[in-house]
């Protein structure tokens, strides 16, 4: 069997193993390279793995709405069965708690009646019916527990709410990875894993492959860039960052794990799996082992901490636990504080409008799948695609940048224009955190 391969992807994360499951379902020989030992160990491993569908901006908006079908129809979509088993998408629902009129949510609204997605609008009445265990007492803005003022009313009551039914959580985000790979693998992709990239190679004014650490080099004519919360320094080291107009980072965050209050067990008809609540600034939702994760909508009382090495940060907690769980404690009274912090540190790959960057680089035959921004797990699936498609349009020829491939939705009909997620985008009118 020849060696020769067409494309080469950096990083096995969720976002890497789809779109070696893309390209290889192209017909098209893919190695995956990377530098963990085995698929989804990078910040995949660390996601809430939330799926929902309302997002600041159409493209995305539409993007999540495709994905979603997916995770519908995630077995026959990926059409193999993963030795290890399969992980298994749980609707049930999610809820936004409304603080005022300018929260900002009119925008995301008017993209879900666009689409043709449901939501309803959930009164006082209608909330005391369904969540009655649940405090709604204004507190905002959000603030630390070591603010005099913290858990001080603020005057104002939570009397309206967003019901999202089309919403959920996927059970196990690095086993994701896991199920993505066996895909690619059944079309023919390999995987190599504890092996970093250490060189991007050009030959003439092109991408022409990668040294590994310890010299060993891979030819290929596509490099696809899906590094996660490395990608950034993975651009710079191609060469293709200063000509991006969007820039990424990597941003610290804590997921906390509490033990699940009483109140928010789910019930025969499902329960509620998400509850995104800008008054105290978290997102929580219930997980397998009875445990509730509590996240960070980073509300401005919350230190930004910019990470620039992916490889030596602090993974343990540290205060942000406390204010996470403090604050959720405010809306779920009966909700236990333990002795001990539990959960995880992990990075998100930020983008400077908290929207991905699917997208070609001024480097031909060098891709990049990144700035995933804390929002991309659940658009995964179709990330996989497009990026095959992009790739497939630009190399038969198109310009990407002036011509943007267009990628057919497949359950939801209609197309998106990829050309939206440009590295050379103007910076997008988003919610500026992890709702992008
Ligand atoms: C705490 C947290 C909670 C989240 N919650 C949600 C959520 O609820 N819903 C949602 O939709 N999204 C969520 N996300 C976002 C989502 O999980 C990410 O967007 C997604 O997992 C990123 O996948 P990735 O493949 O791009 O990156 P990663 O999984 O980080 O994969 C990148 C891979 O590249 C490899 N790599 C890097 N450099 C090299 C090199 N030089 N050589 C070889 N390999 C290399 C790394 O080892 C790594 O395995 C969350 C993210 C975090 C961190």
């Amino acid at each position: 069997m020849s060696n020769a391969i067409d494309a080469l992807i950096v990083g096995a994360g969720v976002i890497g193993c789809s779109i070696a499951f893309g390209l290889a379902g192209q017909g098209r020989r893919v190695q995956v390279i990377d530098k963990l030992p085995a698929a989804g160990y990078g910040s995949t491993s660390s996601s809430a793995a939330v799926i929902r569908t309302y997002y600041s901006t159409l493209p995305s908006t539409r993007l999540a709405w495709e994905s979603l079908h997916h995770w519908r129809d995630y077995e026959n979509f990926l059409g193999v069965t993963d030795e290890r088993g399969m992980v298994h998408y749980t609707e049930t629902g999610s809820l936004f708690l409304r603080t005022d009129d300018e929260d900002g949510l009119e925008n995301l609204l008017t993209h879900q009646e666009t689409l043709g997605i449901a939501y309803e609008l959930w009164d006082d009445a209608r909330l005391t019916k369904e969540m009655a265990w649940l405090d709604r007492t204004g507190y905002g803005p959000p603030r630390r527990h070591d603010d005099p003022d913290f858990g001080e009313p603020s005057g104002r009551q939570i009397t309206r709410a967003l019901y999202f039914p089309d919403s959920g959580y996927v059970s196990d985000p690095q086993l994701t990875a896991h199920n993505f790979q066996a895909a690619a693998e059944a079309h023919g992709a390999r995987f190599q894993f504890n092996t970093a990239v250490e060189e991007f190679l050009v030959d003439g004014a092109r991408a022409s492959g990668v040294r590994l650490e310890g010299g060993e080099v891979i030819n290929a004519p596509v490099v696809v860039n899906a590094g996660g919360p490395w990608s950034s320094g993975l651009n710079r080291l191609a060469g293709v960052a200063d000509s991006m107009r969007v820039s990424n980072r990597p941003l610290r965050q804590e997921v906390c794990h509490v033990p699940l209050p009483a109140s928010m067990a789910p019930k025969d008809d499902g329960g509620v799996a998400l509850i995104a609540d800008a008054d105290i600034g978290n997102y929580a939702r219930p997980d397998v082992g009875n445990k509730l994760m509590i996240g960070s909508m980073e509300p401005a009382c919350d230190p930004v901490v910019w990470e620039d090495d992916p490889d030596g940060f602090n993974r343990s907690h540290s205060e942000q636990w406390t204010a996470q769980v403090y604050r959720q404690a405010l809306r779920m009274p009966d909700l236990q504080i333990p002795g001990q912090a539990t959960g995880v540190v992990d990075l998100y790959d930020v983008s400077d409008d908290w929207m991905p960057i699917y997208d070609k680089s001024d480097l031909p035959g060098f891709y990049m799948a990144c700035g995933t921004s804390g929002n991309q797990f659940k658009n995964a699936p179709v990330a996989g695609q497009l990026m095959a498609g992009l790739i497939d349009w630009c190399e038969s020829g198109h310009d990407h940048d002036a011509e943007p491939y267009h990628f057919p939705c497949r359950y939801t009909g209609g197309e998106i224009n990829i050309g939206a997620f440009s590295r050379k985008r103007d910076a997008a009118a988003t919610t500026g955190n992890v709702i992008g």
